[in-house]
C-alpha cells in the first residue's frame, strides 16, 4: 500500500497580502511537476487571493487553525465552515503554539478534527513532546495520549493526516534524528492500529515536523513511517520548492 507524501508549510504568523502572493507566484512554476500532495498554510487574509492564485495548479490551500462550530458569538474566531466556503481544503489543527499560547486541549483537537472531516476538509492533527517530557523518557506515552484523544471517535480515520512535531524541534533548527522521527511516527501509527485496526494504519499519512529543509528532507522521507513533512521556517521563501521537489533529487 502506498501512502501518497504531503508536504505542508505552515506560514504561521507570516506574510502580508502582498507578499504571500508573490510568493506563490514565485513558487508555482517550481512546484508544478511535483508528484507529491503540496499545501501551502498561510494566515487567514491571505486565503482568499492564495486559492485564487493557485486555481488550477497542484498546490492545495489550507488555513492554521478553526472554529468546530458554524457560527455564533465567538468573537476573533473562524469557522470551518467559512474557509471551506472560499476553497479552503486543509486545516492544521492543534499545533503546539496553539496548545501553548491559546490553550488548546486535545477536546478541542478532536471536535475540530470532527468538524473539518464533516466539512470535507483534511485536519492535519498536530501532537508532539516537550524536551522534558523526552528527557523523562515520556514521549511516547504524551504522543500516544495526545493521539488517541485527538482522534477519538472519528468515522475514517484514514482522511486525517497526523503531524509528528517534537516541540524541541520547532523553529529550534534542532530536528530529531531520522531513528527518533520514524520510532515517534510508529508510536503515531501503531496507536491508530489499536484504535481502528491495520487497514486503517497502513493507509493513514504521518508527517513529521521540527527543522525540515532541503538538506534533511531526502532522509526523512526514506523512513518507513514517515509520509510527509509540517515545514515552518523553511516554507518563507522559494527554498521550499527544494523540499516539495525532494524526490527529484539526484
Ligand atoms: C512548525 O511550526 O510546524 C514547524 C515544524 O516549524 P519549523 O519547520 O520552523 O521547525
Amino acid at each position: 500500500m502506498s501512502r501518497k507524501p504531503i508536504i505542508a508549510g505552515n506560514w504561521k504568523m507570516n506574510k502580508k497580502v502582498h507578499e504571500a502572493n508573490e510568493l506563490i507566484r514565485e513558487l508555482i512554476p517550481l512546484v508544478e511537476e511535483t508528484t507529491v500532495e503540496c499545501v501551502f498554510c498561510p494566515p487567514y487574509i491571505d486565503l482568499i487571493e492564495a486559492v485564487h492564485l493557485t486555481k488550477d495548479t497542484p498546490i492545495e490551500i489550507g488555513a492554521q487553525n478553526m472554529h468546530w462550530e458554524d457560527h455564533g458569538a465567538f468573537t476573533g474566531e473562524i469557522a470551518g465552515d467559512m474557509l471551506k466556503d472560499i476553497g479552503v481544503k486543509f486545516v492544521i489543527i492543534g499545533h503546539s503554539e496553539r496548545r501553548q499560547y491559546n490553550n488548546e486541549t486535545d477536546e478541542d483537537v478532536n471536535k475540530k478534527a470532527k468538524k473539518a472531516l464533516e466539512l470535507d476538509m483534511t485536519p492535519i492533527v498536530c501532537c508532539g513532546e516537550t524536551l522534558e517530557q523526552r528527557e523523562q523518557g515520556k514521549a511516547q506515552e504524551v504522543v500516544v495520549g495526545q493521539v488517541k484523544k485527538d482522534l477519538a471517535n472519528i468515522d475514517d480515520v484514514t482522511k486525517v493526516v497526523v503531524a509528528y512535531e517534537p516541540i524541541w524541534a520547532i523553529g529550534t533548527g534542532k530536528t530529531a534524528t531520522n531513528e527518533q522521527a520514524d520510532e515517534a511516527c510508529g508510536w503515531v501509527r501503531e496507536t491508530v492500529r489499536e484504535m481502528y485496526g491495520p487497514d486503517a494504519a497502513e493507509k493513514i499519512r504521518i508527517q513529521y515536523g521540527g527543522s525540515v529543509k532541503p538538506d534533511n528532507i531526502v532522509e526523512l522521507m526514506a523512513e518507513p513511517n514517515i509520509d510527509g513533512a509540517l515545514v515552518g521556517g523553511a516554507s518563507l521563501t522559494k527554498d521550499f520548492s527544494d523540499i516539495v521537489n525532494y524526490d527529484k533529487k539526484k
